[in-house]
Parts: C-alpha cells; structure tokens; sequence
C-alpha cells in the first residue's frame, strides 16, 4: 500500500495509513484509512509485516473493559522502523522490530527493570491514548496506543520501551506472536515461578499460552508436565510438544487424574482458562506451599491453607528486549517450536482470524499485513 504524508497544522507530519477499526463491541473490524501521527521524539514509526491476534484483543472486542469505542487494537506487531523519533537512540530506520507491552520508564518498578510491574501499566496499554492523554489518531476520530502499538495496521506509534530489535535472517510475520502471547506463557514458567528441574507441573488451558508453557516446562526439566484442556487436538499438540500427561476434562476427573500421575499433587499450577471453578481446582491439585499462576487479568497474591499461594501474572514478567531474543535463540536450537502453533491470514480476512481462534480451530492466528 502507498502511502501519502499530508501537513499537520502544528508541524508533525501525518502518515495515511489503513488499519482495522472496532467501531462497535462485538464486531466486527472494518478495515479503513486514517491518519496517524508522525513521531514525537521519543516515538518510533513501525510499518507493520505482520500482527499475532492474542486472546487479549478478542476479550476486548467481546466488551471487557468498556472503553469508549471506535479503537484500533493489535498488540503483537512486529515490522520495520521506517521513521525515530529525534530523541531515541540505539534504534535505527530500516531495523526489525517486534513490539511489546507499553510501560511508563518513570515509576520505580520501571526504574529498577521491572517493567511488568508498571505502575501505570494499565492505562499505558489498555488507556487507548499516549499516557500524557493524547492520540496520535485524533483527526480520525478513532483511538489507538493500544499496547504502545494498536498493531492491526500499516503502521504503529512505538517507543523504545516496547520494541525490540530482532535479528533480521527470521520472518518477522512468524515473529510477531512473541510480543505477547508466547512471552508470557514461557515467562511465567522461567521468571514468575521459576520452574526448577523436577518439579511437577499442570498447565490448565493449552492455548497459546499454554502451549508456550509447556515448550518452557519441558526446557526447564519439569517433570511431570500435565496439560489440560477440553479441546483434545489442542491436547494432542501439548503431548507433541512436551507435555507427559494429557487430561481431556471433559471426559476425566481432572483432580483424580492428577493424584493418579503424580501422588501427592504438583508444585505449580499455570492456570490461563479465566474460570473461577477451574482456578479452585487448581488450587486443590497442588502440593503445600504449591503455587498457582494465574494468567488471566490482574489478581493480587493469594494464600491457601498448606502455604499454597496463586499469584497474577502480567506477561511472564519479562523483559521483552531480552526475554524474546532469548525465545529467539530457543527456537533456533529446536527448543521451542511456537511456529508449530502459528497460521497465517491474510490482513483482509482478520474477522474470519478471530472467529477461527474464538472457536479453538486455531491457535495463534498471524494476519499478513505488509511487505516483509
Ligand atoms: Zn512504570
Ligand atoms: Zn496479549
């Protein structure tokens, strides 16, 4: 696609770019032309390849959060830097990128290189504007910044925070996925609960998350690694990829099924399926002083009897800049096959992308949106 740059009236140029609109809960997204802002000094212009669609995007065309709609959402962009701001250094154009969570850089988990713990964490990646409250979108009437990012585009408004440079020799379409998803299900894994060789663990809900903690399970040496879902295709690829067990829970007492394998229970827990039925079960399989993840919105700490404890989780607690290049080099090493979960669709056909997902017919739905 060609794009144009007209003149903004304060001077920053504006870039016409297409992206995919949510104009009404539910949707679907309508693919339309806007104008995006040029760079402020801190801000990198990403021309999209490619965008992961994540469980994250669905939740929130599905009405989650109730914010004002029309809004562009994406938040596993991954492209080339066309444009930096002035005042970034170290990122240059012409660069791959994959994008990441949004993060403030001023407060002091920030500070300190925790930027999963962002105090402002959520107005930086779910507030649909900059966090000074301005929208690089205003002059369509539409609201973006979605993750630092609204991915589901030609082009995004990033920063440095939540880009990381990839090597250039990997398709960024099959990249894109690791900005959120994957990360956060191996992050929680390696970082949060940093699984130790040995120890036994249950992934409940092997979507991509899931799947992606069971690729780091077995890197780690856990043992026994137990998925357990309902959807018995989505079970059969966590065998393939590490899993030992695998309960169907539909058809198999998922607490008696894991006395059965393991005696006493597991150490962790990954619980990503959101139910509150199904976080109690996951309470229930762990050993004392056992430890469930919860990967589904932002749960304080817990304390069970036994010492057990279920603790939220906001993206693996990873720091993307080396977190990912360190999934990169797993995946080069055959250590953790994500594009074994990956399908691919063309940017045209994202509604159809987010039904096939909705459904469990696919688990990471990549959308092809520019030149790679
Ligand atoms: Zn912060
Ligand atoms: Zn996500």
């Amino acid at each position: 696609m060609k794009r144009e740059m007209v003149k903004h009236p304060s001077g920053v140029s504006v870039h016409k770019i297409r992206a995919a609109v949510l104009r009404k809960w539910g949707g679907p997204l309508k693919i339309e032309s806007l104008e995006l802002e040029g760079p402020r000094a801190d801000e990198i212009l990403v021309r999209i390849v490619a965008s992961g669609i994540c469980h994250t995007d669905i939740g929130i065309i599905e009405g989650w959060i109730g914010s004002e709609e029309p809004v562009v959402l994406g938040h596993e962009g991954a492209g080339i830097v066309e444009q930096v701001g002035r005042g970034v250094k170290g990122i240059a154009q012409g660069d791959h990128v994959v994008m990441s969570f949004q993060s403030c850089g001023s407060c002091s988990p920030c500070r300190h290189g925790r930027p999963a713990d962002c105090g402002r964490f959520y107005e930086a990646n779910f507030g649909f504007e900059r966090l000074d409250g301005s929208n690089a979108l205003w002059r369509s009437g539409v609201r973006g910044h979605f993750f630092g990012q609204s991915s589901f585009a030609t082009h995004s408004l990033a920063t440095k925070r939540n880009v990381v440079v990839v090597p250039r020799d990997l398709p960024l379409e099959l990249l894109a996925p690791l900005g959120c998803g994957l990360q956060t299900g191996a992050g929680t894994v390696m970082n949060t609960l940093a699984v130790p060789a040995g120890a036994g663990i249950a992934i409940f809900g092997t979507g991509a998350v899931g799947l992606a903690a069971v690729m780091a399970a077995r890197i780690v040496g856990a043992g026994p690694i137990i998925g357990v879902d309902i959807v018995p295709g989505r079970l059969e690829l966590a065998l393939q990829l590490g899993a030992t067990h695998a309960i169907d829970a539909r058809r198999e007492d998922v607490a008696t099924r894991i006395a059965e394998i393991t005696g006493s229970g597991v150490d962790y827990v990954v619980e990503s399926t959101g139910s509150a039925e199904i976080i109690r079960l996951a309470v229930d399989v762990l050993k004392p002083k056992g430890r469930v993840a919860l990967l589904t919105g932002f749960m304080e700490t817990r304390s069970f009897p036994g010492g057990r404890k279920a603790v939220g989780v906001i993206q693996g607690d990873a720091v993307p800049q080396r977190f990912i290049l360190k999934l990169i080099d797993l995946y080069r090493a055959g250590q953790f096959p994500f594009d074994r979960l990956v399908k691919f669709y063309p940017f045209a056909d994202i509604n159809r992308a987010i039904a096939d997902a909705r459904k469990g017919d696919t688990i990471k739905p990549v959308v092809r949106i520019g030149n790679p």
